[in-house]
């Protein structure tokens, strides 16, 4: 395989980038309620049904997109949202706040997995248990916690005895000890959904702790928001991302293109002998390989676009840019690609020797990979986009025949 680049610092990178925009959302829109709490107050008054609105619709997107854990995450929160109707006792409520909780934690472990009549009683069944789970064992936890847990509880106290006065030591150890096992699932599943019921997690216990009714409604609200978002956005991630390289794919080109005026170039790459290295290497090592080269695509300069067009060809568009303009850049790229040695630890596959033993150390092989290019801009002649793709295959035609690994400009 190919050697990656600190995957550890990749993941990093992409759980900040996700992690860290919904908690500023969040703390300006609850800094701003604590802040302005009448102002608020005003703004809401009467409208209690919104949270039911909200949490419906965001059920129902979750559900046409086939996201049934937001749908259960929906139904959890409505069980705080009927916080009046349920009046409920202390104890239920202790029992409600860790039922919910490790509601949270159990679909944040859990995968999608549709609406087939089994697993919708295989996943409410366990929803059902986990309440049934915390009225059996929260009063026995709470006994035998009860020492331990003194010197949380006067720690909270010196914090704050506000906060003393609304949690209790043991449900704020619960609170920590779900809001961890959650973050480490969202650092190990860095996605929108998983970010969102994170969230869902730390806002229902919130809730329950500060049972204020606009409070409630602008987390139901902001949360139903969330959801609504995470399932909207995997969806255009799922449309217009390439899923290999995860680079933007042909469909997204095609957008990309009603965007472009009246001066623009169009960049045909394709990987040289790549069959050849497929049946060489093996196709899982041509995937990271394909990996390898978009990500050198994308990262080329002078404002240009990179687009997986389809197996091994990629398509770079340079907006306000003549051929000659852009030709320096692809220049670059090339090079760039032809430079880079690719680490392999596989063994080349064909032939296989009948008696063989299976496995043999894997040994270390630096290969290359080379590309070409053909470069056609707008002209008066070739005014629309197929038009120029065509004139820039010609350009990539006459790349291949003139020896590969270089860049051609068609003659327009
Ligand atoms: P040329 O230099 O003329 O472009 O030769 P080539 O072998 O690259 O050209 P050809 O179009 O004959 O082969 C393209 C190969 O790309 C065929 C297929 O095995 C490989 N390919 C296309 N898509 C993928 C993919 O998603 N993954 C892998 N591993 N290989 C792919
Ligand atoms: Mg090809
Ligand atoms: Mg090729």
């Amino acid at each position: 395989m190919i050697t990656k680049i600190s995957p550890v610092l990749y993941r990093l990178t992409n759980f900040c980038w996700l992690f860290l925009p919904t908690l500023l959302f969040f703390s300006a829109l609850f800094g701003a309620y604590f802040f302005y709490t009448t102002l608020f107050q005003s703004w809401l008054v009467n409208l209690w049904w919104m949270s039911y609105a909200s949490l419906t619709i965001a059920g129902i997107i979750a559900w046409q997109f086939g996201r049934s854990r937001l749908v259960y995450a929906c139904l959890l929160m409505m069980l705080i949202a009927a916080d009046k109707q349920l009046a409920l006792t202390a104890e239920l409520l202790d029992i409600r706040y860790a039922g919910i909780l490790c509601g949270f934690v159990f679909l944040l472990y859990s995968r999608d997995k549709g609406f087939s009549a089994i697993n919708l009683c295989f996943s409410i069944a366990v929803l059902l248990l986990l309440f049934v789970f915390s009225w059996i064992a929260i009063p026995l936890l709470q006994i035998a916690s009860q020492t331990w847990l003194s010197s949380l509880d006067s720690l909270l106290f010196q914090l704050s005895p506000d906060i003393r006065s609304l949690v209790t030591p043991f449900n704020s150890l619960l609170l920590i000890m779900g809001l961890v096992i959650g973050l480490v699932r969202l650092l190990f599943r860095t996605d929108n959904t998983h970010n969102a019921l994170f969230f869902a997690l730390l806002l229902s216990a919130l809730m329950q702790i500060y049972p204020d009714a606009d409070f409630t409604l602008i987390s139901m609200l902001s949360l139903a928001s969330l959801f609504c978002y995470s399932v909207l956005k995997d969806s255009f991630t799922m449309a217009f991302k390439d899923e290999l390289t995860g680079i933007p794919s042909r469909r997204a080109l095609m957008q990309y293109v009603q965007t472009l005026g009246r001066k623009y170039t169009v960049v045909m790459s394709d990987i040289d002998h790549f069959k050849k290295f497929n049946d060489t290497y093996g196709h899982d090592v041509g995937d990271e390989v394909l990996k390898l080269v978009a990500s050198k695509l994308n990262k080329v300069t002078g404002g240009g676009k990179t687009f997986r067009f389809g197996g091994e060809e990629f398509i770079i568009v340079f907006p306000r840019k003549s051929a000659i303009e852009v030709t320096p850049f692809v220049e670059v790229v090339r090079q760039t690609i032809a430079d880079y040695d690719i680490a392999l630890r596989a063994k080349p596959r064909p032939p296989k020797p009948k008696n063989q033993s299976a496995k043999k150390p894997a040994k270390e092989k630096i290969v290359k990979v080379t590309t070409s290019f053909g470069v056609a801009h707008r002209t008066k002649e070739h005014s629309d986009f197929a038009s120029i793709m065509k004139q820039a295959d010609i350009a990539l035609y006459a790349a291949k025949k003139g020896g590969r690994n270089c860049v051609k400009v068609a003659k327009q």
